[in-house]
């Protein structure tokens, strides 16, 4: 069956959550965990079917990217001190918005308390207007779940200003901080969706897990959010390791903790998760792409920053060449990844038309990002993201060498040395011991990591006083120095080596999110067959690849079952032999969910020749040819990207026994 019949047939038998739910459960993907125990919401535990799959992905990941690029990856810890995450922002920055219910204490985040109502008004006002529902691409994330929270549409007409001022807040919500959402709150007149109780105005809720690091309690420390810190922290290794070049990329796969205010919606936002990053340290001056002209020829659909403020959920479709040159996506090491992530997401079984790549709007993005595009997969929730792709400049190796007074920069030698003319500062250090005692270390420290401007005025002040005054954190009054202890003047050197601190690109990967984006685009049912669902993965990252199916129990066929499975094995093809005593058909229908893309079929005749048949998932076509030959051609669909057609070409076609 061609990807378009598939598409049709997808169209026949409307797309069912509830029944991608019940397989995805019933064949133990995954499941909630500690579900004995009641369970805890965002966490789930992976079945085998989940666990093959997931590992097929996460090897699939390493080979698009780390063997392709030649990355260096670590693995590093998830327990991380207090102080990592305070110079990286984490400690302060990394909340979310959340509102309390103030009679009942429930606890909403509060864009999404604001999406919910307003987009219930809007379709309350749709229905007022006789104008049935929104299409479904439409709709925002977690959005259908939670309008079964929202206690009533009421079908009330707006008037057309209000239609358009909440069209165009839905358009911008995920660029809003905590008090505009508080603003928005009090202007919408909007409470608890269900009982409609108000709420307190939103108040942020840091996300990470804290906890003690060792008995004494005194060592503060989260579980990580993210892979990203443990990569900045070892990048002088990696780069001995690379021995002093850039650009160069790290990449680490781990676990990540979020412990997200309302996590919903299976997989898609949960509070332990497996995240797959890239960090690209590059020059700041030379951001092209060697491999650019790979990729620049992909065309995509773009959401632009600007279409977005205009209220607008329309994509822009061009080429990454073109976004590039249009200054639409930052720059060509951009716009490669942008290009690379889509093909990973292609080659895991991703819906073509069920993929965007979202700018981030100006408030959304951190303060020190050049550019930020989220790949957003379109589920049954909305449109979610499953890969983030920013530009982070310099900020998080300079935080982090500025915090420790660890140089984290590259040197390049220069081919024509260049004259440098700017202030440098020198301290007789013998004398600030007596004076400043304790803190003469933290004055040193102050006074050796003044910035070009600062080092200017205090020039200045030198010159025109002979004492320069000033404070120091953690160092009590203001402090005064005179021109025994200090100079500072203007020199000019010349210089053999340039010296920067790299930007970073990062790709950033939920894995689990994309798994669950695949499950739903690759879902199906037969239109003969409607009640059974079909998983079509791509059979690369399929969890297992064939199902063997001996026709009866009879022991005769048992020598062959043996010596098709030792073949298997041989041949390291993960496969599962079904050999209860159902009808193949049946059998047939219960391992489509599995996704398993072959059928290996052993009949009274693979006694006699020692042929056996191949059936395929998807358009259940069937062939027929001795082991060898049928594993060859499994061997070389599943693993070497060759098609059915071209793989079985040698192979005679075959009518199922079953079937006579
Ligand atoms: P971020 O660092 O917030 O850009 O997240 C990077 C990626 O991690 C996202 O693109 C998601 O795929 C994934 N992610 C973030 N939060 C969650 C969550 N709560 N549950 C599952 N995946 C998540």
């Amino acid at each position: 069956m061609s990807v378009s019949e598939i598409q049709q047939a997808k169209k026949t038998v409307e797309f069912s959550r509830e029944s991608l739910e019940a397989v995805l459960r019933g064949r133990f993907f995954y499941a909630p965990a500690f579900e004995s125990y009641g369970g805890v919401s965002g966490l789930y535990d992976y079945g085998p079917p989940g666990c093959a799959f997931q590992a097929n992905v996460v090897d699939l990941w390493r080979k698009h990217f780390v063997l392709e690029e030649g990355m260096l990856e670590v693995d590093c810890t998830m327990l991380t001190p207090y102080e990592v995450l305070k110079t990286s922002g984490h400690v302060d920055k990394f909340s979310d918005w959340m509102c309390k219910d103030t009679k009942t204490g429930e606890i909403f985040r509060a864009d999404h308390i604001v999406e919910e109502v307003l987009e219930a008004r809007l379709k309350g006002d749709r229905e007022a207007r006789g104008l049935g529902a929104k299409p479904v691409e439409e709709e925002s994330a977690d959005k259908k779940k939670r309008k079964k929270k929202v206690k009533e549409i009421k079908v009330v007409k707006l008037e057309d200003d209000v239609v358009k001022e909440y069209e165009t807040t839905l358009a911008k919500i995920d660029g809003f901080s905590g008090p505009e959402l508080g603003e928005l709150m009090v202007k919408y007149n909007i409470g608890n969706p269900v009982t409609g109780d108000k709420l307190e105005p939103p108040i942020a809720f840091n996300l990470m897990f804290e906890t003690a690091i060792g008995p004494s309690g005194q060592l503060k420390g989260y579980l990580r959010p993210e892979t990203a810190q443990g990569q900045f922290l070892n990048f002088n290794k990696l780069l001995e390791f690379n021995n002093g070049k850039t650009p160069f990329a790290s990449a680490s796969i781990g676990k990540s903790f979020r412990n997200e205010i309302s996590p919903r919606a299976g997989l898609l936002r949960v509070r332990e998760f497996l995240m797959a990053e890239i960090e690209h340290f590059v020059d700041p001056l030379d951001k092209s792409h060697p491999k650019f002209d790979e990729v620049k020829d992909i065309k995509l659909r773009f959401l632009p920053r600007d279409v977005q403020e205009a209220g607008a959920t329309e994509p822009v479709v061009k080429t990454i060449g073109e976004a590039v040159a249009s200054n639409m996506v930052d720059n060509e090491t951009l716009g490669y990844f942008i290009g690379r992530i889509y093909m990973f997401l292609m080659k895991i079984g991703v819906d073509h038309d069920r993929l965007r790549f979202r700018q981030h709007m100006a408030n959304e993005m951190a303060h020190y990002a050049a550019d930020c595009w989220d790949a957003e997969l379109h589920t049954s929730y909305g449109w979610i993201e499953c890969v983030g792709c920013a530009d982070r400049s310099a900020f998080d190796l300079t935080v982090h060498s500025n915090k420790t007074k660890e140089k984290m920069v590259v040197r390049q030698k220069l081919e024509t040395p260049i004259e440098v003319t700017k202030y440098e500062i020198d301290l007789v250090k013998k004398l600030f011991g007596p004076k400043f005692r304790k803190d003469a270390p933290k004055v040193e420290s102050y006074l050796l990591n003044m910035t070009q401007d600062q080092l200017a005025v205090k020039a200045k002040e030198l010159a025109d006083t002979g004492k320069i005054t000033f404070s120091v954190p953690e160092v009590e009054g203001e402090l005064e120095l005179d021109d025994k202890f200090v100079t500072i003047e203007e020199r000019t050197r010349v210089e053999h080596v340039r010296e920067f601190v790299p930007n970073v690109i990062e790709p950033s990967f939920g894995i689990g999110r994309i798994i669950y984006a695949v499950f739903e685009h690759s879902f199906w049912s037969r239109p003969e067959d409607a009640a059974r669902g079909v998983l079509s993965f791509p059979p690369l990252v399929a969890p297992s690849k064939v199902l063997l199916v001996p026709l009866s129990n009879n022991k005769e066929l048992q020598p062959i079952v043996s010596k098709v499975s030792t073949t298997l094995r041989k041949a390291e093809i993960p496969f599962k032999v079904d050999d209860s005593g159902v009808s193949i058909g049946k059998r047939y229908a219960r391992n489509d969910e599995l996704g398993t893309p072959f059928g290996v079929t052993i009949d009274f005749d693979s006694v006699q020749d020692g042929s056996v048949t191949l059936r395929e998932r998807d358009s259940t076509k069937q062939v027929r040819g001795s082991i060898e030959e049928i594993i060859e051609a499994i061997r070389q669909i599943a693993y070497k990207g060759v098609t059915w057609d071209e793989g079985t070409k040698n192979l005679k076609p075959f009518v199922s026994q079953e079937a006579k």
